[in-house]
């Protein structure tokens, strides 16, 4: 994805690179003048690194003490994977100002998320901002993050089917809802998110104010950018206010079509 021309960007330098497991990889950026956290816990970022023009969006897992947090997620190829997997500390990197999505009713009694590994920052930090809300989790992930979300929430882990494979469609096919009305929040493979989003809609019969899915990633074969760029569509979205369920159905939709 090119990023936004009208998108006010922040330049920051790698100030530290720890590798957090197998696939995690933490970089933490200083810098970013006048960078402001809209103070959304599932907020992104657009991550441009050194000698690229194409970004990659990444959640902010944490920004604090002018020390912004990425969780980078490294697969077999990618232009970010590529680079966060080398030493790029003293690298200079811009991000774009951040956006949001997650947004539970204030009455919510309960939230379910799920996600695979690219979703684990939004989670965890989900998780911290609402320490009092009962709160179920999904993670499929690869690596041993037991310590990585915080403790109060019960957690389920699943094993991807195969390395880059996800099969949270069928698990959420399978959920047992919780009691009452909640918010349920899911990220990941793109074509997984799409099966969900129609299950919501035609068997569970969920309000879109009560639910949240974004595909994160998308399963190709190589590098390659995203074949509709979702800032227009959001933008005109917004702008036109309708809710975030409809806006990601209408880029659903783009993508299928671009995909005809
Ligand atoms: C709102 C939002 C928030 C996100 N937050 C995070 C985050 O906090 N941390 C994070 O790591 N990612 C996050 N992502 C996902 C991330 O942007 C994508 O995974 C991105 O494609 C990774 O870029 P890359 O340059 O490493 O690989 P690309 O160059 O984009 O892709 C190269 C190849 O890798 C495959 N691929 C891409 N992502 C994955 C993956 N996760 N697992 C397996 N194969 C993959 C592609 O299908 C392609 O074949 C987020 C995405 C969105 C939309």
């Amino acid at each position: 994805m090119n990023a936004r021309p009208d998108a006010r960007a922040f330049e920051g330098t790698v100030a530290r690179r720890e590798r957090l497991s197998d696939h995690l990889v933490r970089i933490v950026l200083t810098g970013l003048d006048g960078f402001a956290s809209t103070g959304t816990p599932d907020e992104w970022v657009a991550l441009t690194v050194p000698g690229q023009f194409q970004t990659r969006y990444y959640t902010v897992r944490s920004w604090a003490d002018g020390e912004l947090v990425l969780d980078v997620v490294v697969h077999d190829v990618g232009l970010v994977t590529e680079w966060a997997m080398r030493d790029c500390v003293g690298d200079t990197v811009t991000i774009t100002e951040p956006k949001a999505s997650f947004a539970p009713p204030a009455d919510a009694a309960w939230l379910l998320l799920v996600g695979d590994l690219t979703a684990m920052p939004a989670m965890a930090r989900i998780l911290e901002t609402h320490p009092h809300t009962p709160s179920y989790v999904m993670a499929e992930v690869p690596d041993d993050l037991t310590s990585y979300l915080p403790a109060h929430a019960d957690v389920t882990w699943l094993e991807p089917p195969a390395p880059g494979q996800s099969a949270l469609a069928q698990v959420v096919e399978g959920i047992e809802w919780p009691e009452g009305d909640g918010y349920f929040w899911m990220a990941g493979e793109s074509a997984q998110m799409r099966a969900i989003r129609k299950h919501l809609m035609r068997e569970v019969g969920l309000p879109t104010s009560h639910y949240d899915v974004m595909g994160y990633w998308r399963a190709t074969i190589g590098r390659q950018p995203r074949a509709v760029d979702p800032g227009p569509i959001w933008r005109a979205g917004k702008a036109a206010g309708k809710s975030d369920g409809q806006i990601w159905a209408e880029y659903d939709a783009a993508r299928e079509a671009s995909d005809d």
